[in-house]
């Protein structure tokens, strides 16, 4: 049976690049999606000759409505694509006094807005035959407003939402979600967001990263979080959340809060 095609974002270089690599070896054909076409063309030039499979490059900006439009296209009409890759995204270099409005709204529409508007072009398609998967890019800035990346982190914290959300309302119809969850990761984020060179956090490699998710992957996984090595906390921080879900049906005010 011919393997379902794999549609990645942001694979011209880092996370993306690597789960194409992974995917091209596991026999999947692929459609790489990012802006650099010359650099997903070397990329795939190297995956057809060493991996035997199809890749098709679609260059788009990620950020352009009109560009975001011809990749939903792509997912709602091509019937080989079994798995989309919500990859690509990009940080937010100062604070949040120092970010402009506009920047902070082109992160939005990279990082949250093209991950929810790809997903739902492929959902019905994936919901419809029974199968299919949709992993989804988070990171560990979504849990952690101490890491003063504030609009990057609130996209994050989107990301995962909106996975664990899918995850439920398309398991039933046989379709897989996965949320993963990085740490510092060795790509080129970081020079891109403009970080400084020199108070760079320790970085897992991003091999480790990618074939950790894969793990993950294989276990239908709902989360993971590759850099957290005891899991048990995040099953108690899910746990925490699940128990507060009951007491959102009170039709009266907390005692705390009496007038
Ligand atoms: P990266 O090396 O900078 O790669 C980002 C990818 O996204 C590139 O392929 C880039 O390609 C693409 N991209 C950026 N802007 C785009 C746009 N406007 N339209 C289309 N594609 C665009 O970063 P990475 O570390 O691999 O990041 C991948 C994902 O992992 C991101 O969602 C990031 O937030 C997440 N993550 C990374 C880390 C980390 O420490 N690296 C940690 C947690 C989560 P082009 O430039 O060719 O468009």
């Amino acid at each position: 049976m011919t393997k379902p095609a794999i549609l990645i974002t942001g694979a011209s270089t880092g996370i993306g690049a690597t789960y194409a690599d992974r995917f091209a070896r596991r026999g999947h054909d692929l459609v790489l999606v990012a802006r650099d076409a010359a650099r997903m063309e070397a990329l795939a030039a190297k995956l057809r000759t060493e991996a035997g499979v199809s890749i098709d490059i679609l260059p788009a900006d990620l950020t352009r409505a009109d560009e975001i439009a011809a990749v939903e296209a792509r997912l709602r009409d091509d019937d080989r694509i079994g798995t989309l890759v919500n990859n690509a995204g990009a940080g937010l270099g100062g604070g949040f006094v120092d970010q402009t409005a506009d920047a902070i709204t082109q992160l939005i529409i990279l990082n949250a807005t093209s991950v929810a508007r790809l997903a739902s072009a492929v959902a019905p398609r994936l919901a419809a035959r029974g199968d299919g998967a949709i992993i989804n890019i988070g990171s560990v800035v979504g849990l952690a407003p101490e890491l003063g990346m504030s609009v990057y982190g609130a996209t994050k914290a989107f990301v995962l939402f909106l996975s664990q959300g899918l995850a439920l309302e398309l398991g039933s119809k046989g379709v897989y979600v996965q949320a993963v969850v990085p740490a510092a990761t060795r790509t080129e984020l970081w020079g891109r967001s403009g970080a400084d060179e020199t108070k760079l956090p320790p970085m897992m490699d991003v091999d480790d990263l990618v074939d950790a998710a894969l793990v993950g992957f294989d276990k239908r996984e709902g989360v993971t979080i590759p850099p957290l090595h005891d899991g048990a906390l995040w099953d108690g921080f899910d746990g925490a959340r699940r128990a507060m879900l009951p007491g959102f049906g009170a039709t009266q005010p907390a005692p705390r809060y009496a007038a």
